[in-house]
């Protein structure tokens, strides 16, 4: 996976008003030189983006939303457009992220169509995918996994420059992280996939991050396996040293 260059991305969630994700983004980006060996994407609420956008004018940190709607305009009440999120100066959004599966109704089918509608617009989806504790117990976890690539990836004959996040649920801000082991097993589980998906050079290229718990003292061991191409932070996201300490484990 020597080509992949890899990509840490920070999920900030329900936190952070404007003022406070502004504090925080002036924060990293007196921290991050520009040098750094991995990609950096920070994903604030969306009244937090244009503050935040502006904040970090002059750094190489990327702006991400954390959803978008599939839809281009209108009676939509509540919901943000591709248009909207390229406007406030996104270039990345999350989608399908296991807080929106499990508390908003999020299906593989939405996930298809918010990954159509952010690559049409050329926003880079982060496409988050994982098994729950049931599911990992009950021997389930491959083929979830799976079928959630499938259902996502439904019908499209390219992923353009889609990022992959596997996230096991019972990982998520639980503190019981995956192993390296266990983690680079889906991984590679995750690229065999894509390969049947699409092909075997998309599937080299994919970037796949780890999210679930990850800290700057269990990172490197993470990334340091071959077909893991990053982090998706959620925790550790809120802090600029914590944050830092993971980019700098990606080498
Ligand atoms: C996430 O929700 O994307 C995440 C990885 O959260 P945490 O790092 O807090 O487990």
């Amino acid at each position: 996976g020597g080509m992949r260059k890899k990509l840490i991305a920070g999920n900030w969630k329900m936190n952070q008003t404007p003022s406070q994700a502004v504090v925080l983004a002036d924060a990293l980006k007196k921290t991050v030189s520009g040098k750094e060996a991995a990609e950096i994407v920070v994903c604030p609420p969306y009244t937090a983006l244009i503050p935040v956008r502006d904040a970090l004018k002059g750094s190489s940190i990327h702006l991400g939303a954390q959803d978008l709607h599939w839809e281009d305009q209108g009676a939509f009440t509540g919901k943000i457009s591709a248009d909207m999120l390229l406007d406030a100066g996104c270039t990345h959004v999350i989608i399908g992220h296991s807080e929106q599966r499990t508390y908003f109704h999020e299906t593989d089918a939405t996930v298809n169509k918010k990954l159509i509608k952010a690559l049409a617009g050329g926003l880079v989806p982060i496409f988050c995918i994982g098994e729950t504790l049931e599911e990992r117990d009950g021997g389930r976890a491959f083929d979830v996994v799976k079928k959630q690539l499938e259902g996502g990836f439904a019908g499209m004959k390219d992923a353009g420059h889609t990022v992959l996040a596997y996230e096991p649920v019972w990982a998520i801000g639980t503190g019981r992280n995956a192993t390296p082991e266990q983690a680079q097993e889906m991984h590679a589980f995750i690229r065999k996939t894509i390969a049947s998906l699409f092909s075997a050079a998309v599937a080299d290229g994919m970037r796949i991050l780890y999210g679930g718990s990850m800290k700057p003292d269990n990172a490197a061991g993470l990334l340091a396996q071959p077909d893991i191409d990053g982090g998706l932070i959620g925790g550790a996201a809120l802090k600029a040293d914590s944050f830092y300490g993971i980019v700098k484990a990606a080498g």
